[in-house]
C-alpha cells in the first residue's frame, strides 16, 4: 500500500519536542520514554507535555503548506520521537463541508460537518490508536489490550496487526456486527463479554499483569487524545486559525473533546490562536447520559451510569475516567451538555443524508438530533459558526 506519510521526509521538520507526561490533575510529571497508563499518585490521565516555548520561535504555520494531507503534518505537537516508529494506514485530514441545506432547515446559515467517516476503518477512533499503537512500537511494548464499545477495537486491529504486536480486545457481545467481524478478520484476540464497556475495563485491569498486557484503554494510556486533538489543529488550520463559535460533539470516553481542548491550548501557547474558545456542547444519548447529568447538577465529575441502553454504541460510556476534563472544558468554554432519545437518532440518520448526502453513524447522528432543542434553549444562535462532529460512517 502507499502511504504517504513514507514519502514525507520527516527528519528534515520532525525535531523531537516532547518533555514529559504531566497528571492532568495533580501535577505530577514522570518521564516519556517507559510506558505509563496513568498517574502513580493519583490515578489520574496523564497529558503529553511538549517544549511549547522552543517552538515557538521557530515553528509557523506556513511551513505546514508543503506537508501531506494527514493528521501527521502536525508533527512538531504529536509524540512519536522517530518517525520510523508510526504506523500509519494514511490518516487523511477529514473534510470541513458546509452544510447548506441543512443549516437553512435550522436557521443556521453556518452550519458545517467535520467528516471523520473518511478516516481508516471508517471512525475518528483511527486517530487515537495510530498514535497509541505508534508510540507502543517506540516503546517495544509487547501487547496491546483493550476494552472498546466498538469503534476503538476495530481500529486496535487494524493498526497492532500492521505493527506486528498482538492485541487483546474486550467488547460486549452485543457490539456492532461490523466492530465484532472486523477485529477477527485483523486476527486480533477477541473476548465478548456479557456486558458493558466498564465491565471490559475490569477484566483488562485485572489480568494485565499477569498477562503482560498494556492497557490501551482511552485515557489510562496518554497518547490517544494526542491523536484526537489533531482534529481541533485540522479544524483550525480549515478555518484559518480561527476557531467556531460552537462545536457539537458526541461524547463517549470524551477523549475527543479533552483533546481538542488540550490541543486549543497549545496552539494559544503558539501564538497561532488567540484565547477564543468555541464553546463545547457534549450529546449524549438519553439512555447514558452521565455526563449530562453531572453537568445539570453542577458537579465536577460524574456518577456511573445505571443500565446504559442506546443504539449509539460509542456513546454507551457508564463512566469516563476524564469525566472531570471533559465536565471543566464544557464549563471552561460556555457550553452545554445535552441528551438526544434514540429515536431522534434514527430521524437525524435520514435527514443527514438526504438533506447533504452525508451517510452518518448513530453517534454523529446524535449532533443533528440535538440541533433543535439546542436552538429552543438558546445555547445556538443563528449566527453562530457551528461545527458537528460526525465521527464515523454508516455501518450496516
Ligand atoms: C468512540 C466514539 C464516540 C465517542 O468519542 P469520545 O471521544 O470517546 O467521547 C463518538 N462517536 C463514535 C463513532 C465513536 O466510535
Amino acid at each position: 500500500m502507499r502511504n504517504e506519510t513514507q514519502h514525507f521526509d520527516y527528519h528534515q521538520v520532525m525535531q523531537n519536542y516532547l518533555k514529559h507526561l504531566e497528571c492532568s490533575s495533580c501535577k505530577e510529571t514522570f518521564p516519556h520514554n517507559v510506558a505509563y497508563n496513568v498517574c502513580y499518585t493519583c490515578g489520574k490521565p496523564l497529558f503529553a507535555r511538549y517544549a511549547l516555548e522552543q517552538l515557538t520561535d521557530t515553528w509557523q504555520p506556513s511551513q505546514l503548506k508543503s506537508r501531506p494531507n494527514s493528521m501527521w503534518r502536525y508533527s512538531e505537537l504529536l509524540p512519536i520521537c522517530d518517525p520510523a516508529n508510526i504506523v500509519s494506514l494514511g490518516e487523511t485530514v477529514t473534510p470541513l463541508i458546509h452544510a447548506k441545506k441543512l443549516g437553512e432547515q435550522f436557521g443556521l446559515p453556518e452550519l458545517w460537518i467535520k467528516d471523520e467517516s473518511r478516516l481508516p476503518t471508517g471512525s475518528f477512533k483511527a486517530r487515537g490508536l495510530t498514535m497509541a499503537v505508534s508510540k507502543a512500537k517506540e516503546l517495544k511494548i509487547k501487547n496491546l489490550a483493550i476494552p472498546s464499545a466498538g469503534n476503538a477495537a476495530t481500529a486496535l486491529s487494524v493498526y497492532a496487526a500492521r505493527a506486528g504486536i498482538p492485541a487483546y480486545i474486550f467488547m460486549p457481545n452485543d457490539t456492532p456486527t461490523f466492530n465484532i467481524e472486523t477485529c477477527q478478520l485483523a486476527g486480533a484476540n477477541l473476548t465478548l463479554i456479557d456486558g458493558l464497556i466498564t465491565d471490559a475495563g475490569r477484566i483488562v485491569a485485572d489480568q494485565k499483569i499477569d498477562k503482560g498486557w498494556f492497557d490501551v484503554s482511552t485515557l489510562k494510556e496518554p497518547y490517544r487524545v494526542e491523536g484526537k486533538k489533531t482534529m481541533g489543529f485540522e479544524l483550525a488550520e480549515q478555518l484559518g486559525w480561527t476557531l467556531p463559535d460552537v462545536i457539537v460533539y458526541p461524547t463517549g470516553g470524551g477523549t475527543g473533546i479533552v483533546g481538542m481542548w488540550k490541543g486549543f491550548a497549545e496552539l494559544e501557547a503558539l501564538g497561532w490562536i488567540g484565547k477564543k474558545r468555541p464553546r463545547f456542547i457534549s450529546v449524549q444519548a438519553e439512555g447514558c447520559a452521565p455526563i449530562v447529568k453531572a453537568w445539570k447538577n453542577g458537579l465536577s465529575s460524574a456518577e456511573p451510569w445505571q443500565n446504559a441502553k442506546t443504539i449509539a454504541s460509542g456513546l454507551r460510556v457508564p463512566q469516563a475516567i476524564g469525566d472531570f476534563l471533559i465536565l471543566e472544558a464544557i464549563r471552561k468554554s460556555g457550553g452545554a451538555a445535552i441528551a438526544v432519545t434514540d429515536e431522534a437518532i434514527g430521524d437525524a440518520m435520514h435527514l443527514l443524508p438526504t438533506t447533504e448526502g452525508i451517510l452518518t453513524c448513530p453517534e454523529g447522528a446524535a449532533t443533528v438530533a440535538a440541533l433543535g432543542k439546542l436552538i429552543a434553549d438558546n445555547l445556538i444562535t443563528t449566527s453562530d459558526q457551528v461545527v458537528l462532529f460526525n465521527t464515523g460512517g454508516y455501518q450496516s
